[in-house]
């Protein structure tokens, strides 16, 4: 299996946005920190202060021209897709637009805590507990059904591109980067779409329409990791990966779910089904018994054994319960 990158195709691009693109020095309104926040494929994201407010931001540097083709329309999409999301609280905010002779650049609201990556694979007293992963759960299903409820699908949800706001206490989700994002309605060929092996759902590995269903699958290996610490399908090369995701090997024992409420796993199985008509959507998650205040009591008696996450006995706060959480 070989994947072009996703490029040159127009489908399922938004192309309208409302931003001003400003064409004035980015450097006279913000000083640059040293401090790099994270870089992908074509994106190199630092940390900026507004002169005129002092404010944090995050600028994220987008390459105009990637392997010699002009891009433009690409992060055109992923302004227009940014700007449709602005008023739920989960979706990174988008403060300005700059563009220089090389770049565009997108001042975006600074998710201080990082990507929840790091959080998957700590150690005992770094990693989510699972209530911390219930609470992160519902802010992203937040997120993504609003998306979904606006025909956009992202394409590209994994550990790395859903922050937090503070690390440490825990804040809450951003989900960010939307360069692989489509709107569903005018979508017609995903060939050229790829997201990350480990979080690709087997209709895109079968060259089958995707659909919001393609995201649910990526939402149900996510927090399986973040439950593990493990990636369910992760082989030792691409091959092996993508063979794992198509037969849908995954494990499921008690071992691997130590110390984790059988609901959890049941709310996993909803999600990692190879039928995307068969998958739950971001709604149906949203009011399983996993996530449901009514029924979260029971998380407590199961034994917290694992060294993964151990503080399931500890009492609920009321902050958990609250829904939706603000910003
Ligand atoms: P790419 O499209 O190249 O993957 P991303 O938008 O995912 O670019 O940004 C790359 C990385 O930069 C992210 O994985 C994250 O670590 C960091 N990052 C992106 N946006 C922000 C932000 N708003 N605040 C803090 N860090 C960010
Ligand atoms: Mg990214």
């Amino acid at each position: 299996l070989d994947f072009a990158n996703m490029n040159n195709k127009n489908n399922g691009m938004l192309t309208k946005i409302h931003t001003r693109i400003r064409t004035d020095p980015f450097t006279a309104n913000y000083e640059l920190g040293g401090k790099e926040l994270g870089r992908g494929k074509f994106a190199v994201v630092k940390k900026c202060v507004e002169k005129s407010t002092g404010k944090q931001y995050a600028a994220k540097f987008l390459r105009l021209r990637r392997k010699g083709e002009d891009c433009r329309k690409d992060i055109m999409n992923e302004i227009a897709v940014l700007e449709s999301a602005k008023s739920n609280p989960y979706v990174v905010a988008l403060h300005e637009v700059y563009e220089t002779s090389h770049d565009i650049i997108l001042v975006l609201e600074c998710a201080a805590g990082g990507e929840i990556f790091n959080q998957c694979v700590g150690d005992s007293d770094e990693a989510f507990t699972e209530e911390d992963v219930i609470r992160l759960v519902k802010q992203i299903l937040n997120g993504v059904a609003f998306l979904h409820r606006n025909n956009v699908v992202h394409l590209d949800l994994k550990p790395q591109n859903l922050l937090l706001t503070s690390a440490r206490p825990l804040g809450d989700i951003r989900i960010v980067d939307f360069g692989l994002s489509r709107r569903m309605d005018s979508i017609t060929e995903v060939r050229e779409i790829l997201g990350t092996p480990e979080y690709v759902a087997p209709e895109i590995l079968n060259y089958e329409p995707i659909s919001t269903a393609t995201d649910m699958w990526s939402i149900g290996v996510l927090i399986y990791f973040m439950l593990t610490g493990e990636s369910p399908f992760l082989g030792d090369n691409k091959q092996e990966t993508f063979l794992n995701v198509s037969q849908i090997n995954v494990d499921y024992s008690e071992e691997t779910f130590q110390g984790i409420s059988p609901l959890a796993v049941d709310f996993i199985k909803t999600l990692l089904v190879k039928n995307p008509r068969m998958r739950a959507t971001a709604e149906e998650c949203l009011s399983h018994p996993w996530l449901c205040p009514l029924t979260r009591p029971h998380l407590h008696s199961a034994p917290s054994s694992s060294s993964h996450r151990s503080s399931l006995d500890e009492p609920e706060t009321s902050q958990s319960e609250s829904e939706p959480e603000s910003p």
